[in-house]
């Protein structure tokens, strides 16, 4: 496994419109693995591989960012966290509820910015796992924000795009003086 460098706003590539993967095959798994690993060391909860430079309808979530595999410390903790990495392919909403939710965003390819973007609250999904097999789930929550927030990037859409002009063009500002100053 790798992890790989994550392209940020304003890079073209974060426009592209991103392919259906038409096999999954074993090169995609590997894509995968190096996906979930540059997420959780980001860290973040959901990462597109148009965010990584490739341009496929590809996307890994775990909305536990700070999650362990082998937590050392578990018989001290009354909550264990564990890993539960999703993966979805070709991703589809086929119903979106008409109520909305709002939740404060951010975005690995806009380091540091949040802002409140409004959403379906529930949307039925279709999509492939790894394995290539479909599934259909209704889903709400964080879960359902995360998942529409990822399939944005597979359209060339960031979550600054749902702001006002002025919203984006402020929090844009703010991430430039955030890299002048390091
Ligand atoms: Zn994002």
């Amino acid at each position: 496994m790798a992890i790989l460098s994550i392209i940020e706003t304003p890079d073209a590539r974060l426009k592209q419109i991103s392919t259906p993967v038409a096999t999954v095959t074993d090169a995609h798994r590997t894509l995968i693995a190096d996906m979930l690993e540059t997420m959780y060391d980001a860290p973040g909860i959901g990462l597109a591989a148009i965010q990584v430079g490739v341009a496929e309808r590809i996307l890994v979530i775990d909305l536990q960012p700070d999650a362990d595999d082998t937590p050392d410390d578990a018989a001290s903790e009354d909550i264990v966290r564990i890993k539960q990495p999703r993966v979805f392919i070709n991703p589809e909403i086929v119903w979106a509820s008409d109520e909305l939710s709002v939740y404060s965003e951010g975005c690995l390819s806009v380091p540091e910015m949040y802002a409140d973007v409004s959403r379906p609250a529930r949307i039925r999904v279709q999509w492939l796992d790894d394995q290539g097999a479909s599934n259909e789930a209704e889903i709400d929550g964080l879960l359902a924000t995360c998942l529409q927030h990822e399939m944005d990037h597979l359209n060339g859409v960031l979550f600054i795009d749902h702001l006002s002009r002025l919203k984006r063009g402020m929090l844009l500002k703010k991430l430039e003086k955030l890299r002048k100053t390091g």
